[in-house]
This record gives C-alpha cells, structure tokens and sequence, in this order.
C-alpha cells in the first residue's frame, strides 16, 4: 500500500475533563464519515468511549487509536485521556503524536489539567493548536478565554477565528483568513453552513482580530514580518502557509472556537488539523540507540542497557523498521498492541526483534483501526499508527526492529504508584484467575502493580490514585468476571537513606565437597534523580576482569531486587549503590553465591544508612468562592500543606498547594461541607518528600 506520508495527521485531543473532548472527538468521527449515527456523550452512545467503564462515568481513559479520513487525507486520531490520575497514559500518547488539538471550556478557559497537559506537550515539542469549545454555553467569554491561553500556559495564541455572538446567542464563526463569516444549521447537525459577508455589528472586532492575527504572526514569521513592515497587503494565501510553518515549529498556536455539542465549526478545525499540524515528514527524525545484545543481563522490565552509540529513524519506507509500542489493550484471545512505524515498512507475518527483551517477535495480523471496525492491512509503513497481534512479550514503552539493526527508542518513565489496596477473591478458587487478570491489567497499565505475597497469600494492587485503582477494580469486576473483595486505599510509602554507609560481606561456605563463595564491598549513597533518572542506580568501581560478567549481573540485579523490597516493607529510592570491591573463587563462586553476598552487604549497609520514610506529595487545586477562601487554605495548612499561589479567576478563589496525599483522603467530603458544595478541586501526584520524623515513627510503627 502506498501511503502518502504528507497526508498523514498523527494527532491527539487534549483536555481538562468535562472541556468536551469527547463530544469533539466524536464530532470529528461522524464528519469524517466513519459513524452515521450522532452519540451524545450524556446518554454514553459515544464511539470512543467504547469501554463501558467510560460510558459509565462520562471519562475516556483508555487510549484508542482511530484512523478517520478527511480532505484526502488521514488523520489518525490518538485518544488522550483526561482524567489527572492517568497522567502517564497522557505523556505516552503525546509521545507518538504529531500534532495535538487542546480543547478549552470557552467559560473556564485554562484549567488545572489543560495546564498539565500544555507542559507534557511542550515536553515532546508537540506543536498544538487550541479549540475554544462551549462557546453556546451560559458565560461563555472567548477573548478570556484566549487571554488565558497566552497568560497561564505562556503559549503564543494567534486566533484564526472569532466567534458570532456566544450562549445561547452563539450562530458560528468569522474565518479570519478569508474574512468571511460562517452560520451554522444546527438541526443539520452542522452538515449544513452558510457563508457569507461579515456582518455589520462584527466587521470592527473582525478587523482589530485580524490585525492582531497578522501582527502575532510576524513576530514568528520572516515573510510576514517582511509584509507588515513595509505595509504591503497580507491576504489568505499568504497567512496559511505561514501559520503552518509557526505553528509546526511550534512558534504559534493557532485559535479556533465553536460547539461541539451545537455542532458549530468542527469542520473548520478538522481544516486547521490538515492546514496546520504536521505530517509525519514534518516531525525531526527520532533518536534511537544500538542495544548491546551482548549483554544478556536484561531479562525483565527497563533493565535494558543501551551501548554502541545512537542512530536516526528517518521517516523512510525504505529504512530499517523501528516501531514503538505505545499503548496493550488485553484482550481475548490475544492482546493488541498498538504501534507507531517511525521507519521502514512492518509487515504481516514477519519476525521483529524486541531487544529490550532480547526475544524475536511475530507479527501475524496487522490491523486498521477504526471507531467500530478493524480492517486487516498487509503492512504498515513509516509514520502510519496501526494494531497489531502476535507478540508475546512486548509491553507499552518497548521498540519492535528489524532484527539485522537493532535499535531501541528511549522508555516512557512512568511515575511511581502513590496508592496501594489489598485484593483478595472472594473464593479461594478464585486465585488463579484474579492473578491472571491482574497480570493483564498490567500488562496494559504501566502505572498499575500488583504483587502477590507467597507466604502471607496477600496480595497488594497500586496505581497512581483512588479513581485509578477504583477504575481498575471494576474491570476486573465486570470485564473479567472475576469477584474480588478489595481493602481501603493506602498511601504507598517510600524509603530512602541520608548517610553513607559501606559494608562488606564474604560469602564462604565448605561443606565437605565443592564449596561456595564471594565477597562483595557495596557503599550507598543518598542520591537525587534528575528528571526521568531512575530512582535507584547501580555502579561498579571493581576493575574489568576482576569478577566475571555474569557475577557482576547477578549483583546488579540483587541489589536492585534488595532495594525493592526494602528493610522496613518499604521499597528504598533515591539511592545509589556502589559496588567498591569484588572477590570471586575460580570454582566456588556462581551466580548465586554472589546474589547472597550482595543482599546481605546491601541490607546491612542500609540498616546504617538511616533510613527514613518519604511520603507522596500531590499538587492540588482548589477553586472556591471567595468568601470560603480563608477557611479553604487554613484547612489545607491544617493538613501539612504549604500553599503556592492563590489567584482570582472568573470571580474564584484558585488555590495551588503541594498536600501529602496522607492528608488528603476524605478531602471531597470535607471540602464541600467547608464550602457548602461550592469549591471543586484536582490533584496530580507531584514527588517524594520525607515525612517529619515524628509523624513517621508513628506510621511505621502503626503499620
Ligand atoms: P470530556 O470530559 O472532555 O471528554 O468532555 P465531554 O465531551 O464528555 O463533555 C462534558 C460535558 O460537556 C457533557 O455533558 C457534554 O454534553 C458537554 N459539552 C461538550 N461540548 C459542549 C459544548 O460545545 N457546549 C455545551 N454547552 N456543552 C458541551
């Protein structure tokens, strides 16, 4: 199949939840022509929310990945979710789109998560334009809105549109390139618009808009620039290609406005998704490195070590295959893996290297993705995004390559769970089958762990927060059919150490025959990892040759298992672990002899390091009227939080603070009665901080 790569749009749709991306993005279904019939999200018939889970709640948490045509060309729709607690699934959609659409409530304008989301994209470099929705609804204030846009996220908003009328007063449109205005039937369900001359009332603000269009664009580009300086006229074929180029460069973020439950102007940003996001070929080719498959100590999860210098991925059909897995949906009877092709062609029945698992892969079915049908393809090329089945062992985060050069692509870090739950079945016959769907829910949540505790039979589920594990519980539930009885959520502790310690341990055994031994001499560290840093990290100081590689492995990994499971039932971060010295016997020593050492030199290390326990710490956002504003903050205080910022947005109180998540259960309860229902909050997990000692001698010893 022949795909051509400037008609490819890899796209997503960001937003605070309830900004109404679903109902855009079920907008841009129904007029891309996949649905026939109109879902309204409020009696859940949406098409991308087709897991009951989000019917249910109104939310889109999983990530679907929709191809949907327009104007000749394909946009493959990337869903990003909108909810805070699934943030990482947010920064492992942006990493393999394009270009993103933000969605904003034209009455609340930037809110706590469109913030979040802004700086995950401005992250990736991901050029974005904005779509300032709602505008029918009750408040609804587009030049606050935009101002808001520029003034909180910092961005460079250049509207391209301004509205006609809002509320209920709100008719369409005035496209400020060509200058023209557009109505909208909305009994046609938009299908059908009008266009024509910019009304009376309307032609000063179009004029002053298009000034300011045309003013915001010169100063990001040159040819622009050239026009307005020498006054020269600057007409619609001129600004296209200028916003595109800004905006691609991420320089500009073009603003368009309208309704996407009244219908209003979503063919036009579908335009803007053509018009001004890039294609494939715009994107910079991405950066991989040459694994080194020599090295055999990567067995598990994102322990694989990359050597041998980097390579460039072009977006070539004819290059070596590099693709990424960003996103497992577990299904029955096998699991799809959904893909990014960043070069070369993937293709049906072939074999694929995963090397960060070391493991040759089969493709057997490559899959078109659709709202509601999936259409078996032969291959799938650089910059396409498809489904694929067959794999085995892949996970989200890994690269699938041509197995003559291999390549990997840099791991989405995910953040550390800060909730955890005991989960048990409700029958004991029951056991096997809720392990298996717990290893399927991993499989396709990265921020979701269990671990089930041999000798005590418990087993423990954490994610990134209440809503996230509640979310979860119900699919095993309903999904999986699998009657569980869950525990109260708990804060998921961490510890770390503030001295250095060094220990030394021989491992010597002669018991009559062939006798075992090794010594190591392990120091640990404090250590403070720098953004997307492990939290643990291994060093050896001991001379090539001195032990042989594989001794060396085996106490990478057993210091790194020791670290995990901790002294105190705590995993043990923000810690490095040097190895100093290291001794081995010409036919004494193994694998495990060296395990044994290194576990026993790490524990004791670390009983002299003093440890101490280090408790999540969220970023939260209140919004409450002003006269509650007092008792809102004090009450935060109360709960050990140190507030940042307070502004007044629209009327309202926004308090920004850092809480430890301790404190913060039970928080929606307290909050409306402080508020009498008024406020509404947020809150995102933040980092680790160390808990005051007090207060951390007595969770230890409660625990
Ligand atoms: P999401 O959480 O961002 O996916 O938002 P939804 O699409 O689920 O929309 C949230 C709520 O806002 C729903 O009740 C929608 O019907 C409503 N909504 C969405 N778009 C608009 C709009 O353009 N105008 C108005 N008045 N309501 C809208």
């Amino acid at each position: 199949m022949s795909l051509d790569l400037r008609k490819v749009r890899n796209i997503g749709i960001a937003a605070h939840i309830d900004a109404g991306k679903t109902t855009t993005t079920e907008r841009f279904l129904y007029y891309t022509g996949k649905t026939h019939k109109m879902g309204e999200v409020d009696d859940g018939t949406t098409v991308t929310d087709f897991d009951q889970e989000e019917q249910q709640r109104g939310i889109t948490i999983y990530s679907a990945a929709v191809s949907c045509p327009w104007r000749d060309h394909t946009i493959n729709l990337i869903d990003t979710p909108g909810h805070v607690d699934f943030t990482a699934e947010v920064e492992r959609s942006l990493r393999v789109l394009d270009g993103a659409v933000v969605v904003f409530d034209a009455k609340e304008g930037v809110e706590a998560q469109s913030e979040t989301v802004w700086r995950q994209a401005s992250k990736y470099r991901v050029p974005r334009i904005c779509f300032i929705n709602k505008m029918d609804k009750v408040g609804a204030d587009f030049a606050a809105s935009f101002k808001s846009i520029r003034e909180r996220l910092g961005a460079n908003p250049i509207p391209v549109q301004i509205p006609i009328g809002a509320e209920s007063h709100f008719e369409g449109i005035v496209d400020l390139l060509e200058m023209k205005a557009i109505y909208y039937e909305r009994e046609q369900l938009g299908a059908k618009f009008r266009i024509v001359d910019i009304p009376a009332k309307l032609q000063d603000a179009a004029r002053e808009a298009r000034h300011e269009l045309e003013e915001r664009l010169a100063e990001v580009s040159e040819p622009i620039m050239e026009k307005f300086v020498h006054d020269e006229p600057i007409i619609a074929d001129d600004l296209k290609p200028a916003i595109r180029a800004a905006t691609v460069a991420d320089l500009a973020h073009p603003v368009f406005c309208g309704s996407a439950l009244a219908y209003i102007g979503i063919q036009r940003l579908l335009d803007g998704v053509i018009d001004y996001l890039p294609s494939p070929l715009d994107c910079p080719p991405i950066v991989g490195q040459v694994p080194d498959l020599a090295d055999k100590s990567h067995k598990g999860r994102s322990k694989e070590k990359a050597k041998g210098g980097t390579v460039e991925c072009r977006c070539d059909p004819t290059g070596p295959l590099v693709a990424y897995v960003f996103k497992v949906v577990a299904e029955k009877p096998v699991d799809v893996f959904f893909v990014r092709v960043y070069s070369g062609t993937l293709k049906t029945n072939s074999r694929v290297l995963n090397p960060a698992r070391g493991v040759k892969e089969n493709v057997s079915r490559i899959l078109r993705v659709f709202a509601k049908r999936r259409e078996p393809i032969d291959s799938a090329v650089a910059g396409d995004i498809v489904a694929v089945t067959g794999l085995k062992e892949s996970l989200t985060g890994d690269t699938l390559c041509d197995p003559k050069h291999p390549v990997l692509l840099e791991k989405i870090e995910f953040p550390e769970t800060v909730v955890s739950m005991s989960i048990e079945p409700q029958s004991s016959a029951d056991r096997d089958r809720m392990l298996e769907a717990l290893a399927m829910l991993s499989r396709e949540n990265p921020t979701f762990e269990y671990r089930a505790n041999e000798e005590t039979g418990q087993t423990l589920i954490s994610g990134m927060g209440e809503l996230h594990l509640e979310v979860l519980v119900n699919r095993l539930r309903r999904d999986m059919k699998v009657d569980v009885r869950v525990g109260t959520p708990r804060v998921s502790y961490r510890d770390t150490i503030t001295a250095v310690a060094v220990c030394e341990e021989e491992f010597k055994r002669q018991t009559g025959g062939k006798g075992l031994y090794a010594r190591v001499k392990l120091q640990l560290e404090p250590f403070t990892p720098k953004e997307g840093e492990e939290h643990v990290v291994f060093e050896s100081r001991v001379p090539e040759g001195a032990i042989r590689p594989e001794f060396l492995a085996a106490v990478a990994n057993a210091v790194k298992d020791a670290a995990r499971t901790g002294l105190r039932g705590y995993p043990i971060i923000n810690l490095k672990i040097i190895l100093l010295e290291a001794a081995e016997h010409e036919t004494d020593s193994t694998e495990g002899t060296f395990e044994a050492a290194a576990r026993m030199a790490f524990d004791r290390a670390a009983e002299s390091a003093q440890l101490a326990l280090m408790e999540p710490i969220m970023r939260v956002e209140v919004i409450t009227p002003e006269s509650y504003f007092g008792a809102v903050s004090g009450d935060l205080t109360r709960r050990r939080g140190v507030v940042n910022d307070a502004t007044v947005r629209g009327g309202q109180r926004v308090i920004e603070a850092m809480v430890p998540l301790r404190e913060m259960f039970g928080y929606a309860t307290d909050l409306r009665s402080l508020t009498q229902g008024r406020g509404s909050w947020t809150m995102e997990p933040s980092h680790y901080a160390i808990v005051p000692p007090s207060i951390g001698d007595a969770i230890i010893a409660a625990s």
